[in-house]
């Protein structure tokens, strides 16, 4: 069996690794995770690639979670051809069906705008490529097939998968693949997925696995360390103190799947424990109310923390107002608010959405703060705002930016590099080969240090995109 590493090498998006060869006598191919390229020039490039296979000659997929950087090509690999299952979580899948819609969604309204702009004589050069169409997309849900964590299954002869709870969103899995590769002798491949921090609101532990022959491992911050989620609470709690006592609104742009709820949730418990008093809350954005009440559904998957902090808001519903704005009109109206509103919406980087709307309002009046909760990726309107502009053109004007700017740095779905070396001591023994992927070369390089100072572990790589390893 070989493995190649398609996508996420020395970056952080287009998760994709093909496992290819004998098992038990017979040939199998499969991939895990079939994701997206997003950002920098040559994503539309490497998204429109072909596979080194046809795609209607893959046994099978195994998907580790529903963030579009790790599923997003799926509904084009099924409409190229491949007919096989497509192995997740049940929440996982519940979850694609939002996100995979709505990719089509923007993808379909990206080209219309462009053959608009086309028509008006304001386009240059081709068109984009849509990747997939909504009813591809849709035709893709009906490939997905739900196990549930530690339930070992076998989607091929020879080869047994088991998922493990990788704590980094709803659904995520850490991926155990076992391959008989001669009879009674098997090959552990664990693919890592995304790892998500120790200690968080919401989301679970990442689990500890014990054993691998080879370990695929993400670094996206293997270069660093998140602040305290003590400290992060402490600066909410001040901000919000603040901004509520000068009757300011604070508007907090978050990305409408993890971050939202992850706020919510610590929102809700900072009220319970009184450090914060009664608030009024908005959810601006579909896609976020659509994955909070997909969470609600599922409390019993998450941390214990989350289920009590969901009890006690059922039994102190006049401890907080929640809303969830349903239409663009009431939307428009929330910003008629003059203060006291706290306004959780999309996009994370304010780069498109009702959160440009809500900036548009807020930022021109210093009483109102703008808490940043996430990465905010270069050339965004966020990274802006970071940076400390103090003028930004919004809707073709320009907007002052009078409200004050935080960033609040220790909400991350992703482990740090304490974090994942914390995990990679749950290994009894060291794992024979590992791969680090999913982070950019400097972060990649300096978790490689780290695993060979802290563990003392060899055979530790950062394969090239396209490269193959034999397992
Ligand atoms: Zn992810």
């Amino acid at each position: 069996m070989h493995i190649q590493f398609l996508g996420a090498s020395q970056e952080v998006t287009g998760s994709k690794y093909l496992i290819r060869g004998k098992a038990a006598g017979l040939d199998h191919c499969f991939l895990i995770d079939y994701g997206m390229f997003q950002g920098g020039r040559e994503a539309d490039t490497k998204n429109l690639a072909p596979l080194p296979i046809e795609p209607s000659k893959l046994d099978f997929v195994i998907l580790t979670h529903a963030h579009i950087d790790h599923s997003g090509l799926l509904p084009r690999l099924c409409a190229q051809g491949f007919k096989g299952n497509i192995y997740c979580t049940p929440t996982t899948a519940a979850l694609l069906k939002i996100m995979l819609l709505d990719s089509a969604h923007l993808q379909e309204a990206d080209f219309e705008r462009a053959k608009r702009k086309q028509l008006q004589g304001r386009w240059k050069g081709d068109l984009p490529t849509p990747l997939y169409t909504t009813l591809e997309a849709i035709d893709c849900l009906a490939q997905l097939e739900k196990i549930p964590f530690h339930h070992r299954f076998s989607p091929a002869h020879g080869i047994y998968i088991e998922f493990f709870d990788a704590g980094h969103i709803l659904g995520s899995v850490i991926t155990a693949v076992d391959i008989e590769q001669e009879k009674g002798q098997f090959h552990r491949t664990v693919i890592s997925g995304d790892l998500g921090m120790f200690d968080r609101p919401l989301v679970n532990n990442p689990e500890f696995i014990e054993q691998a022959d080879t370990l695929v491992i993400e670094s996206t911050y293997g270069d660093r360390l998140h602040r305290q989620l003590s400290e992060t609470e402490d600066e909410l709690v001040e901000v919000i103190h603040k901004t509520l006592q000068h009757n300011g609104n604070v508007i907090i742009p978050a990305f409408a799947v993890g971050r939202t709820q992850e706020i919510i949730f610590l929102l809700m418990d900072l009220i319970r424990r009184k450090r914060l008093p009664h608030l009024n809350i908005w959810v601006d954005s579909p896609m976020a109310t659509s994955v909070t009440h997909l969470t609600e559904e599922h409390l019993s998957e998450l941390d214990d923390s989350a289920s009590k902090v969901h009890a006690w808001y059922l039994k102190n519903p006049n401890k907080l107002d929640l809303r969830f704005v349903a239409d663009v009109e009431e939307s428009k109206a929330l910003n008629r608010i003059k203060g006291g509103a706290i306004v959780i919406s999309a996009s994370g980087m304010c780069e498109a959405g009702r959160i440009v709307h809500h900036l548009k309002w807020n930022l021109p009046h210093r009483h109102n703060a703008i808490v940043i909760t996430g990465f905010q990726a270069m050339g965004t309107l966020g990274r802006r705002l970071v940076d400390q502009a103090k003028l930004v053109h919004l809707f073709g004007k320009e907007v002052p930016v009078k409200a004050s700017i935080h960033t609040i740095g220790g909400l991350s779905a992703h482990a740090d590099q304490a974090g994942l070396i914390r995990w990679l001591k749950g290994f009894k023994t060291a794992p024979k080969h590992i791969y680090i992927t999913h982070g950019e070369t400097n972060a990649a390089n300096l978790f490689l240090k780290a695993i060979q100072s802290e563990l003392g572990w060899e055979h530790v790589s950062i394969p090239n995109m396209n490269t193959t390893f034999p397992l």
